[in-house]
């Protein structure tokens, strides 16, 4: 099972050129992120999409995040083979 603590939070930042708003990703703490509603969150390192985790009674297990799928590709999963790739799936801006 993944471990992942942290994680890519989208926000929209105002770009003054062109009026819309540019993607942002800041990177937060899962229970930070977990108390947002309607965001759009991906791993920060392979960038493809994860599911939060609240923080079990007691605070155990901690607030975390998996991937969706498995990604061996990714530092941040169970399974890294030691070769980091983006997702398969990336999350994009
Ligand atoms: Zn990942």
């Amino acid at each position: 099972m993944d471990k992942i603590f942290e994680c890519e939070v989208r926000q929209w930042k105002p770009d003054p050129s062109t009026g819309k708003g540019a993607p942002l990703w800041v990177v937060m703490p899962v229970d930070k992120a977990i108390q947002l509603a309607d965001v759009t969150i991906r791993c920060m390192k392979c960038h493809g999409p994860i599911r939060l985790h609240r923080a079990g009674p007691l605070g155990v297990p901690r607030a975390h995040a998996e991937h969706l799928r498995r990604h061996p590709g990714c530092p941040l999963g169970d399974c890294f083979d030691g070769t980091f790739r983006t997702s398969p799936t990336p999350i994009g801006s």
